[in-house]
């Protein structure tokens, strides 16, 4: 009997194994087509400089319209892009795509576009983005890649090269979401960043945690030390954006200033021409 119980235990062990694989196998397809059906889409949010609340840049975050299921945050597929090896073409996407809306903004702005770890380790890298800027002429200086501490944990020669490299085309390199997982200091001085983006772990418990201020601080002073820009992400209230401006942080960005959007809700970075047009015209 308890034999019997123990295979149907096991029987049933499969079948959720099987069902999780089948759900993600068809995700995987699913994220496939979005791609080719040009489900893809880039929202805008907007960068502040503390000093003369000035906007600095926009950053592109991914969603996909998804015909049943809405808009899907990057979080719902990111990771399997990920794991399958698809988010090296749908970054290259974000990449140019990015290039391209940022070329029609009325303003020179910044456009930030994040890389995740497998794009980076891609030999492709540094080819695709000589070739974005290329073909959409963006200047280089206008685009920056924002990469994780991840990215910089595995292969560290490799990485660094990479990182220089693409310093060497003239793009800027923010390291995101720093203070989270393995934060080292060394990163800081084996790579010449050009800004440093606080976790918005830090912003959200500033209220509460007088160490969170005091962690903030201290990058703040490191940045200007080593003349990184230090950014604060997740700032939601004007009590907030104060406070880091006090602790000698140089930019915010966060819900407080806008959540975000297509580029299209933006006065300062509205496209000259619509999307159908451009799209017209990318067609022809
Ligand atoms: P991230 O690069 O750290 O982006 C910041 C995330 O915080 C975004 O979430 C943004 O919408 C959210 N956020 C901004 N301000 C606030 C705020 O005031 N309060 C709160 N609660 N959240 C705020 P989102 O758009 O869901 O993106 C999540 C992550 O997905 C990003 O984190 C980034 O790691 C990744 N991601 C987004 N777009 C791309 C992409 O094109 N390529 C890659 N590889 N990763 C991407
Ligand atoms: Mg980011
Ligand atoms: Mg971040
Ligand atoms: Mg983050």
């Amino acid at each position: 009997r308890a034999k019997a119980e123990g295979r149907r235990g096991y029987r049933f062990f499969e079948a959720s194994m099987d069902a999780r694989l089948q759900a993600r196998r068809l995700l995987e397809l699913d994220l496939r087509e979005a791609v080719r059906r040009g489900e893809l889409v880039l929202h805008y949010q907007p960068q502040m400089d503390t000093e003369h609340d000035r906007i600095t840049g926009f950053e592109a975050l991914l969603r996909w319209q998804h015909p049943t299921r809405g808009l899907v945050p990057p979080a719902d597929f990111i990771p399997v892009a990920e794991e399958t090896g698809l988010i090296v073409p749908i970054g290259e996407w974000v990449v140019r795509r990015a290039c391209a809306d940022a070329t029609a903004w009325r303003e020179p702005y910044r456009v930030a576009v994040n890389l995740s770890p497998a794009q980076f380790k891609s030999k492709a890298l540094v080819a695709s983005i000589v070739h974005a800027l290329a073909d959409t002429r963006l200047p280089a200086q206008r685009l920056e890649l924002e990469i994780t501490e991840s990215v910089l944990l595995a292969e560290t020669e490799g990485n660094l090269a990479t990182l220089h490299a693409l310093k060497q085309l003239g793009v800027k390199i923010s390291l995101d979401d720093f203070g989270t997982g393995y934060s080292s200091l060394s990163y800081l001085r084996s790579f010449p960043f050009d800004k440093i983006k606080i976790d918005r772990s830090f912003v959200r418990e500033l209220s509460e945690r007088e160490d969170s201020a005091a962690i903030i601080r201290a990058i703040a002073g490191l940045g200007q030390s080593l003349g990184m820009a230090t950014m604060a992400e997740g700032v939601e209230t004007r009590e907030q954006l104060e406070r880091l401006r006090t602790l000698g942080l140089t930019e915010v960005q966060g819900y407080l200033l806008s959540p975000p959007r297509p580029a299209d809700a933006f006065p300062e970075i509205a496209p000259r021409i619509t999307s159908a047009e451009r799209d017209a015209a990318d067609a022809a």
